[in-house]
């Protein structure tokens, strides 16, 4: 039995002898490949193959980027429907002027 050091979570999990496969933590589900010591100043290897679940959390940096684009989005929709209601109600205006218009000329 080997123990290796999970590179997701540092966890120790143990691999049978001489395997050479793809393995996953059992602690934290993070997949990765054991090279076993071959000798010859060939030391065992853990190599990542997943990404780290805790990496899948925003970082800080994500989470200020996607704080600015809902702070956009809704900065953007307030303009948006400002000018919405502004358009409506232009449009109102003119309906109501040409109504009123097509009325006094009809006369
Ligand atoms: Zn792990």
């Amino acid at each position: 039995m080997v123990t290796a050091t999970c590179p997701h979570c540092e966890g120790s999990v143990d691999l049978p002898d001489g395997a050479t496969d793809v393995f996953t933590c059992l602690k934290c589900g993070g997949q990765f490949g054991y090279l076993p010591d071959e000798g010859e100043g060939m030391e065992a290897e853990v190599v990542p193959l997943a990404p780290d679940p805790m990496k899948d959390l925003p970082d800080d940096y994500e989470r200020k980027v996607i704080f600015g684009f809902k702070l956009g989005a809704t900065i953007l929709g307030g303009i948006g429907g400002v000018f919405l209601v502004i358009f409506l109600y232009y449009i109102c205006e003119a309906l109501l002027f040409g109504i009123g218009l097509s009325i006094a000329l009809s006369r």
